[in-house]
């Protein structure tokens, strides 16, 4: 599995369907995802399909909550190298 796939598995009729979207259906009671919606994980890690981790978001939000969850990592995370840097500065 590719760093970054989603966990997925073949439907009864060959078609390929990630876990994450199944669990996401089952909870909120859908047969399918609706359009435009998308099952996020909440905590990021696409390995935890577990009903507490998984929401329902319009893409337009779930693009934006990635969007603030990467600048969040590189604030709070700056790399070693990045702080060497500012300290000869
Ligand atoms: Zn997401």
């Amino acid at each position: 599995m590719k760093k970054g796939d989603y966990q997925a598995y073949k439907t009864q009729d060959g078609k390929k369907k990630t876990i994450h979207s199944r669990v996401g259906e089952k909870k909120y009671d859908y047969d399918k995802i609706p359009a435009d919606f998308v099952i996020h994980h909440i905590d990021g890690d696409k390995n935890n399909n577990q009903y507490y981790n998984l929401i329902l978001l319009h893409k337009k939000d779930h693009r934006r909550i990635h969007i603030v969850k990467s600048l969040v990592i590189k604030s709070v995370q700056p790399s070693k190298e990045k702080l060497k840097e500012k300290e000869s500065e």
